[in-house]
């Protein structure tokens, strides 16, 4: 079987201001985590970027 799983991630945080998300399937977006701080002028640089790629292999 080669079929894989894709497994998207389920937090993210920002590497620039330290916001972090969390992803909220109901709504099928992130919001905000309760008590982070959040920049609205910041260009927000997730640290799920780098890693993540559904598309590797
Ligand atoms: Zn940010």
């Amino acid at each position: 079987m080669s079929k894989r799983t894709l497994i998207p991630p389920r937090e993210r945080e920002c590497e620039r201001c330290g916001r972090r998300d969390v992803w909220d399937d109901d709504a099928e977006g992130w919001l905000i985590e309760e008590g982070s701080p959040a920049d609205p002028y910041c260009i927000h640089e997730w640290d799920i970027n780098g890693r993540y790629n559904p598309f590797d292999g």
